[in-house]
Order: structure tokens, then C-alpha cells, then sequence
């Protein structure tokens, strides 16, 4: 109801509308969270993480995007904030006790049993290769949540462009330190607006993929890692470009994918 007070849920009421989703006790779960939707939770930011670590089970692995917004300077994983788009409970995560966080600017945090596996990879160039994070959630079977959040910022749907091989790729760099001193390295990534990532939600859906429910205040999307990249991956066999908006959408960041299909690669 607009404009009602919203009651504050406790932690175990969380983790229950958790596990009601489907959340795999003993799994491996990447979450990607908007906290104002989600909200008011008991403990706050750190409250949900602990709701999220409670549905798991002492034999499950909480995972979230924790990279940082500065391409200029290296990234230390010790220190820096996370980028502010992904949000405060990101931003809370890495900074737990027994949190491992990746030691590189494309940075994921992990906590649980697969953690270490998680955040082991070196540098991925491009960010989402099967050697990062997101490729490590895909291999180990992985739950993805989109908690108040729309699929969007589905960050596996960018794993499944790089395995079907997309045409795209745009130029972007990174600092990282290299004998100490930074260096600035360039790369090609297969980004744009990723608004169109929008459409893995209908086949996941048409297909009984997709579990849907609340989980505090927000309404919370359930599916597999493997499913997303299924699903991406039927659609790009389609179309190579169906992530990207048309032409005549006249989005910046698209157009900039598109035009980049034809352009010769740096270092080829
Ligand atoms: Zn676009």
C-alpha cells in the first residue's frame, strides 16, 4: 500500500521466505540486491547477510559483486568501498569477518564453504570470463537472486555472452600494480546498457525456471546460474546482438556495442 509504514521482519522470518523461495541449504548463492526494496529488515544490511547466511546452512557460500568504481588506481581489496550502484549490502558484505573478497578491480566477495574457490581466480580480462567469480558460481551449480532487483544487472548473462562468443566488445581499462607501481591495462568487454537482459526472464519463466516471492519487502526472483546461461544463450543463437537495444532505441551505450561489430580488435 503507497504511503503505509512497512513492518520491520526479523531475521528468521527472512531466512524462512528464503528457503519458501527455494534457496538450497548447503548451495552456492550469488545475490544481487537493491536494500531499499528489501527493507526495513531486523539488523539492517547486515541483518539480511545474516538471513542470507542462515537459509544456506553452515555448508553454503553467500556471494556478491564487490568490485570498486575507480579505473585509475588499483584496486585493494582491504580497503576500498564497492562500487555505489551495487549498493549497501555489498558494500556491508565485504567487510565482515571472514568475508574473502577477489584481489582484483572485477572483485567478488565470498563467505562459506566454497568461498576460497570463489575469489581465487587472477585479473579476468574480460571481467566475466569462465575463469572469474560468475564463471566459478556457473561451474558450481550456483542459485542467482534478484532481490528487488530486475535482471538488468544479471551479471551471468554476461558469462553466457562470452561463451556463445558474442561480436561486441568495447574498450575499457583498469590499474592494477605491477612491481609496485601502476599500470594501466586496456581491455575489450562485451558491455552496453544490459537492460535487454530483461528478456531472460520470459524464457526462464516460460519454462518454470524462475521462482518468484517475497523475501522481505521486495519481490525476489530465484533461478539457476546454469539456467541463465541455458536461457542467454537460446536467445543469442536467435540473434548474436538480442541484448542489445536497436538502432533506432538511440542508447548510447548499445549503439557504442554495436558499432563495435565490425571494428577491428585490439591485438588482432
Ligand atoms: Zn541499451
Amino acid at each position: 500500500m503507497a504511503g503505509a509504514a512497512r513492518g520491520e521482519l526479523s531475521t528468521p522470518e527472512v531466512a524462512d521466505q528464503l528457503r519458501a523461495l527455494g534457496v538450497q541449504l548447503g548451495g552456492v548463492l550469488l545475490v544481487h540486491t537493491s536494500f531499499r526494496a528489501v527493507r526495513p529488515v531486523e539488523g539492517g544490511p547486515a541483518g539480511l547477510i545474516r538471513a542470507l547466511q542462515a537459509a544456506l546452512g553452515p555448508d553454503g557460500t553467500l556471494v556478491m559483486l564487490s568490485s570498486a568504481a575507480d579505473d585509475d588506481v588499483p584496486f585493494d581489496p582491504a580497503t576500498m568501498a564497492v562500487t555505489p550502484d551495487l549498493g549497501v549490502v555489498a558494500d556491508t558484505f565485504w567487510r565482515l569477518p571472514g568475508v574473502m573478497r577477489s584481489d582484483h578491480p572485477f572483485a567478488f566477495a565470498a563467505a562459506g564453504a566454497q568461498a576460497a574457490q570463489i575469489t581465487a581466480d587472477p585479473l579476468p580480462l574480460p571481467p566475466h570470463i569462465p575463469e572469474s567469480p560468475v564463471g566459478r558460481v556457473y561451474d558450481l551449480n550456483g542459485q542467482v537472486l534478484l532481490l528487488g532487483v530486475g535482471h538488468d544487472v544479471n551479471t551471468t548473462v554476461h558469462l553466457a555472452e562470452l561463451l556463445f562468443g558474442v561480436p561486441y566488445a568495447v574498450p575499457r581499462y583498469c590499474t592494477v600494480l605491477q612491481g609496485g607501481r601502476p599500470v594501466r591495462v586496456d581491455y575489450l568487454e562485451n558491455d552496453h546498457c544490459t537492460e535487454r537482459f530483461a528478456l531472460v526472464e520470459a524464457w526462464l519463466q516460460e519454462r518454470g525456471l524462475q521462482r518468484e516471492g517475497p523475501v522481505g519487502h521486495a519481490r525476489a526472483r530465484l533461478m539457476r546460474a546454469r539456467d541463465v546461461v541455458d536461457g542467454a544463450l537460446a536467445l543469442l543463437a536467435g540473434d548474436p546482438l538480442v541484448f542489445l537495444h536497436p538502432s533506432s532505441a538511440a542508447c548510447v551505450q548499445c549503439d557504442a556495442a554495436r558499432s563495435s561489430v565490425n571494428a577491428p580488435r585490439v591485438g588482432t
